[in-house]
């Protein structure tokens, strides 16, 4: 018997680019981190022309400023790139699971179209004849299979 199922695939798993980041982001994070190392080099430069601590405070803060901008700019870098990469995993997830999802009802299907029970030399469970556990082995009807242990993929 010939069982034909159509299972249809999920219309489309869509990504908004091939890649992580997009230009935009690229050009963001380097504008801010040559923001950030100006505003360090200022700070840098402004500390090291002054005789006192108390006058190095106030240039060591803005590098300190510019140090936070940049590590900001990165930490929101490597966060988009992460929740890119997390929707890709959801997609090839869920494509994954459709696809085994699918080709389980198949066997299944494919299964229980045909109701003779079988068991194959040193297995312990009934299967039906169609179950992919027992495909090219040597099997034996069962006529009476009372109650012995059933497949749990076949549902016999
Ligand atoms: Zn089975």
């Amino acid at each position: 018997m010939r069982v034909v199922i159509e299972v249809r695939r999920p219309t489309s798993v869509t990504l908004e680019s091939s890649q992580p980041w997009t230009v935009n982001a690229l050009l963001f994070v380097v504008m801010l981190n040559v923001i950030a190392e100006v505003v360090i080099l200022a700070g840098w430069y402004g500390a090291s022309t002054r005789g006192t601590v108390s006058s190095q405070v106030p240039w060591a803060e803005t590098a300190i400023v510019g140090a936070i901008v940049a590590g900001v700019a990165d930490c929101m870098w490597l966060l988009r790139g992460r929740r890119a990469i997390g929707e890709r995993r959801r997609a090839v997830l869920t494509l994954e699971t459709w696809q085994a999802r699918s080709s389980s009802q198949v066997v299944v299907a494919a299964a229980s179209a045909s109701a003779d029970l079988v068991r194959a030399d040193g297995m312990t469970r009934v299967h039906r004849s169609g179950c992919p556990l027992v495909a090219g082995k040597k099997t034996n009807v069962v006529r009476r299979p009372g109650n012995a242990a059933r497949c749990g993929i076949c549902g016999a």
